[in-house]
C-alpha cells in the first residue's frame, strides 16, 4: 500500500479520477476522517463514482463468496452483467 498524502487530499477537491485512486483505501478505512468526509460528498453528488462503487463492492463480496464457499458457486450461476463487472475492474484504464 502506498503513502497517502492526507492534507493534499483535503486541500484540493476530490476528483472522479481520485475517488478511482483512493477507492481501495477508502473502503479499508485507511483514510483519514477529512478524507472520508470529502469521498462520502463526492458520492452524494457524482453518479458515476457511486456506481463505480457499488460495483467494485460488487465483485469484491462476490471474489469472498467464491472464497469461502467455493463448492456452493458454480461459476455459470453468476450473471453475467457480474463476470462483466469483475472483468472491467480489473481493465487497467
Ligand atoms: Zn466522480
Amino acid at each position: 500500500m502506498k503513502h497517502i498524502n492526507h492534507k493534499t487530499v483535503i486541500k484540493n477537491h476530490i476528483t472522479c479520477r481520485m475517488v478511482e485512486e483512493f477507492l481501495m483505501a477508502y473502503l479499508d478505512k485507511e483514510l483519514s476522517f477529512w478524507t472520508r468526509l470529502r469521498f462520502k460528498l463526492h458520492l452524494l453528488i457524482c453518479s458515476d463514482c457511486t456506481n463505480y462503487m457499488q460495483e467494485y463492492q460488487n465483485t469484491i463480496a462476490l471474489g469472498l463468496r467464491l472464497f469461502n464457499s467455493p463448492d456452493e458457486v458454480a461459476v455459470n450461476l453468476v450473471p453475467a452483467e457480474i463476470l462483466q463487472a469483475i472483468i472491467n475492474v480489473r481493465k487497467p484504464l
